[in-house]
């Protein structure tokens, strides 16, 4: 998989924690640790990101809530389109970053 996709995955799945963080009750010391530490990765892995790619994923994340979805048998699991065939065909697309010509959104490739 390509590299960058990676990390715009990881940053994906720090914003959840960092999400479910925000939503935790009690506001302890353990809490406050754990988000100061996910903050911390989150900057790490948005560091290893080009810049065009990092702004692009706060722009979609503001707009949309996730900025990165799944393609599941040609259907985009953002907007729930189904993207042409010819896009979808295409061998070895996790090679590379590539968006939803429908909404924007980064996707990720489920292959069988
Ligand atoms: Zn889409």
């Amino acid at each position: 998989m390509n590299k960058q996709l990676e990390f715009l995955i990881m940053l994906h799945d720090l914003d959840l924690l960092l999400d479910e963080i925000n939503h935790e009750k009690k506001a302890g010391f353990e809490i406050k640790k754990h988000k100061e530490e996910l903050q911390t990765a989150r900057e790490k892995v948005k560091k290893g990101l080009e810049v065009i790619l990092s702004n692009k994923y706060e722009r979609l994340s503001k707009r949309y809530g996730k900025a990165i979805v799944p393609v599941i048998d040609g259907i985009c699991y953002g907007c729930f389109v189904t993207l042409p065939s010819a896009f979808v065909v295409r061998k070895n697309k996790n090679e590379e970053v590539s968006t939803c010509q429908n909404c924007g959104r980064f996707i990720y490739w489920f292959e069988d």
